[in-house]
């Protein structure tokens, strides 16, 4: 069993504002979870105060319900995956992995290291590298070398600190997949920092989204994606990004720049009293209404300025008028998001089959229910 509990977690450093700010989260036995969000959110410094690298500044840090705020982290029982490996490279694969079993001096009997080691190698299925050392090594194997560092420990916990971010999309890949299996092979409670979202959302039992220190929504990665709890979590997951558009609030209609769209009555409560409202709309939630087999919804028609087709999918880019209103609150939300949030273009991602030209009318069709309605102001989710 090893359960990891944050709860009410602070991180002051100096007089700054928090670089994590009360942040809670319940870690179950054998669970993936990942912490992610933007550059500065906070997230590599939750790990550390986990580890033990970052002093905690109030809240208090649980391992299988035993309160560690104050152990070194030698004593913690965790072990970290840096992103650099941290291999010696004047050490064999064997002695590598071996290494905190010989630092832990005379606890370890020589036969029960190398029993230790190679029941890890062959379960990493390194047992044929023993002898080499790092530089003779692909970036996969290495990555493995280090993860066997930690299975040899017999670690409550892995902590990885964003462990892909130095190869290239090809490996990276790979290793995704890789982490994936061995995790879930050893069960082992893992922790997985992380800003690239398709590595937050493969490898995820549960996604931790952070800005500024604070926790915005913690949710199984198909959760985050089609319940966001804010403006910030909707644009943060999904690539490309939701699209956010002004919407007027007249009764049971909520009017979009390219069509007014009655509401249910459910819906018209929630916004009654507001005057203008965000409406986001996944990419993919738009079908291209000439094709004939997704005409299921609201339709409308639209002149395409730009279209894109990669063979399996094509994308269309259809400009439309930024309301003044909402302006402000987009432009916020694209700084936090790195430039990712605020566009005056509709990005519609359709089937491969679709015809559209540049310079012509689109008939396009979405499903209303599928609209995520949030707040202009507070830029939480209505719906
Ligand atoms: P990145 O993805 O860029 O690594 P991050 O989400 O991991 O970012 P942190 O490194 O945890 O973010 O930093 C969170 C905030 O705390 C940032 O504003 C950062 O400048 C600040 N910070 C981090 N370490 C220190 C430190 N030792 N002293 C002062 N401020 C720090």
């Amino acid at each position: 069993m090893s359960s990891i509990e944050l709860k009410n977690l602070i991180k002051k450093y100096g007089d700054g504002f928090p670089a994590v700010n009360d942040v809670s989260l319940d870690i179950a036995d054998g669970e993936f979870m990942i912490l992610v969000g933007p550059s500065g959110c906070g997230k590599s410094t939750l790990l550390r105060m986990v580890v033990g690298l970052e002093d905690i500044t109030s809240g208090d840090l649980l391992i299988n319900g035993k309160r560690v705020n104050d152990l070194a982290p030698r004593d913690r029982n965790l072990s970290m995956v840096f992103q650099n490996y941290a291999l010696y490279p004047h050490l064999t694969v064997f002695e590598n992995i071996a290494f905190p079993l010989r630092l832990a001096k005379g606890q370890h009997s020589d036969d029960e290291i190398t029993q230790k080691v190679n029941a890890a190698s062959k379960m990493l299925e390194l047992d044929e590298h023993l002898q080499r050392k790092p530089a003779n090594l692909s970036g996969g194997q290495r990555q493995r070398v280090a993860m066997g560092r930690a299975i040899v420990r017999d670690a409550d916990a892995f902590l990885f600190d964003e462990p892909l971010s130095n190869l290239d999309a090809k490996l990276r890949g790979q290793m995704r997949t890789e982490i994936a299996r061995m995790q879930r092979r050893l069960g082992v409670t893992t922790i997985y920092v992380t800003h690239d979202q398709t590595e937050a959302m493969t490898l995820g039992d549960r996604v931790a989204v952070l800005k500024k220190g604070i926790l915005q929504q913690c949710a199984s990665p198909r959760e985050l994606y089609e319940q966001p709890v804010n403006l910030f979590v909707a644009g943060f997951i999904g690539s490309p990004p939701m699209n956010f558009l002004p919407a007027e609030v007249d009764g049971s209609t909520l009017k979009l720049p390219f069509v007014d769209v009655p509401v249910s009555d459910e819906l018209a409560e929630k916004v009654a009293g507001k005057d203008l409202v965000i409406v986001g709309v996944r990419p993919e939630y738009f079908k291209d209404a000439s094709l004939g087999d997704a005409n299921k919804g609201t339709e409308f028609s639209a002149v395409v300025d730009q279209t894109e087709w990669l063979g399996n999918e094509q994308y269309a880019y259809i400009p439309f008028e930024a309301h003044e209103a909402v302006q402000g609150k987009l432009e916020e939300l694209d700084r936090e998001l790195d430039g990712e949030g605020m566009r005056t273009q509709l990005v519609v991602n359709l089937d491969a089959r679709s015809r559209l030209r540049e310079g012509e009318e689109a008939r396009l069709v979405f499903d209303p229910a599928l609209m995520h309605v949030f707040d202009p102001n507070t830029g939480e989710c209505l719906t």
